[in-house]
């Protein structure tokens, strides 16, 4: 992060504005919205000052000791020595100045906002390309509700009456969440807050009433796909902004973790290189004893959660406690490479079939049934299977496949980093070795690998 974004009170703050622009003008109006003492200092003005009311103008040179007492130090002045001066004085003073299309001379810069007081959104480019932050911005503009701020408003007027009538705070978040959104926000967004004020009296009493009847907690069980986070699905995203804790593993790329609601609890389960896994029967019970707490429970799965996901086991701890759950499948990691790496699975004239398998041994023991994976006209997907490649592969050209076979291994798939090693059987693992890789891992084995150099051309030509 190359800046810290903040909201400043300004109210009643001297606040300087160097400069009589068309942009000292545009300044000069912000901060006035925002409450501030604005003193302008320009021999002239320009005729944009016509829209400001309420600041004091010396038309007369800058001052040093202008910057006494200021919150905040503004220039916009076409004259460029006065830019850098303002500036060194104010850096040497621990002042925050911002001058106007001079990056390098500001120590903080303007976001673009989006102005639904008392809610408000600003988006900032870090001054890198300050259309994107413009575009951006009126896409806000067009999402957030006109009187969304009234809403906010509304939210903040009964605050402490919806506190002291819900005080637990799970209930009272349950609370909030119907009435933002609901019809109570739908009533305040049409403009008719006397409805709304009425109905939110009705929920409030009815949930005050309700306030020690047991609340139904929920488990989510959601596949968060192989890393890229556009690969979410809109059910996904949805449930991940409503849970109260999130239970996840180290396939779960941050990403994606990032878009789970902010305040909720995380709690990590999943293995690192090296530790071990919170035993499946320990994860399962945690999500009962969450769910009993009358807690909505996200379990995120990286992938799809009943592919070698182990969902199942979770949900028949689930169901065997009356917990209510629902799953909400995600695309596997081995669609993701498939997808990313160009190598179509069943591509008719290749493979008929396509086997999805695990690599994970137990007790140093693989246990596949060599002979189906060795058949004509088909794909194996190897799942958890880099630990064991030298195996594997060994295995399958013994029990008669070719060992010119194309395979690939394709390394934190959909993710920035993903690698794609390619090579045939009998030599694909040592390639692998080499290669050194570390994310997680899929082998993909068959004569449809040999189409991703045609494919990677339409990718590298499509982007
Ligand atoms: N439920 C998951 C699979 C869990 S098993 C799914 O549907 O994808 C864990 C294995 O999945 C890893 O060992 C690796 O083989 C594979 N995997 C998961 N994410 C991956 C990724 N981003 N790239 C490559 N392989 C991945």
């Amino acid at each position: 992060m190359n800046h810290f974004p903040v909201f400043l009170e300004l109210r009643d703050r001297p606040v300087l504005v160097v400069g009589g622009t068309a942009m000292a003008a545009r300044r000069c109006k912000a901060t006035l919205t925002a409450g501030a003492k604005v003193r302008v200092v320009a021999h002239d003005l320009s005729p944009a000052f016509d829209d400001c009311s309420g600041f004091t103008h010396e038309a007369r040179d800058f001052r040093p000791d202008d910057i006494d007492g200021a919150q905040l130090v503004f220039v916009a002045t076409d004259d460029e020595d006065t830019g850098v001066q303002v500036s060194a004085l104010a850096h040497e003073r621990g002042v925050p100045v911002n001058v106007a299309d001079r990056r390098h001379l500001c120590s903080f810069i303007m976001p673009s906002i989006v102005d639904r007081s008392p809610v408000i959104v600003a988006v900032s480019s870090g001054g890198e390309a300050p259309i994107l932050s413009r575009l951006l911005r009126s896409r806000l503009e067009t999402w957030v509700p006109r009187r969304f701020g009234r809403l906010a408003q509304f939210a903040g007027d009964c605050r402490e009456r919806v506190k002291a009538a819900i005080p637990d705070i799970t209930r009272r978040r349950r609370f909030w969440e119907t009435i933002v959104d609901g019809s109570v926000a739908e009533y305040i967004l049409a403009g008719q807050s006397d409805d709304a004020g009425r109905l939110l009296e009705q929920t409030l009493a009815a949930a005050s009433d309700d306030r020690d009847a047991p609340l139904t907690g929920e488990v989510y069980l959601v596949g968060a796909g192989p890393g890229d986070p556009d690969l979410l699905t809109f059910r996904a995203l949805r449930l991940m902004q409503q849970a109260d804790v999130v239970l996840h593993d180290r396939l779960v790329d941050d990403a994606v973790l990032d878009l789970v609601r902010r305040d909720a609890e995380r709690v990590y389960v999943g293995k690192r290189r090296g530790d071990h896994e919170l035993p499946q029967d320990l994860i399962s019970q945690t999500l009962v004893d969450l769910a009993k707490q009358g807690k909505r429970v996200l379990r995120l799965k990286g992938g799809d959660p009943f592919t070698f996901g182990r969902g199942g086991e979770e949900i028949e701890a689930l169901a065997s406690h009356g917990i209510p759950f629902q799953v909400v499948p995600g695309i596997s990691a081995a669609n993701g490479c498939a997808a990313y790496a160009g190598i179509p699975l069943t591509h008719r004239d290749h493979a008929q079939a396509c086997i999805f398998v695990t690599g994970h041994t137990k007790d140093g023991k693989l246990s596949l049934n060599w002979d189906s994976l060795v058949q004509p006209n088909q794909t194996v997907v190897v799942f958890m299977g880099l630990g064991a490649i030298a195996t594997i592969t060994r295995e399958l050209i013994a029990h008669g496949a070719d060992a010119d076979l194309p395979a690939a291994v394709v390394d934190n798939a959909t993710r920035d980093s993903q690698q794609v090693i390619t090579g045939t059987l009998d030599n694909i693992a040592a390639r692998v070795e080499q290669a050194e890789l570390d994310g997680p891992a899929i082998l993909v084995v068959g004569t449809v690998v040999r189409l991703r150099e045609q494919l990677s051309w339409f990718k590298t030509e499509g982007l």
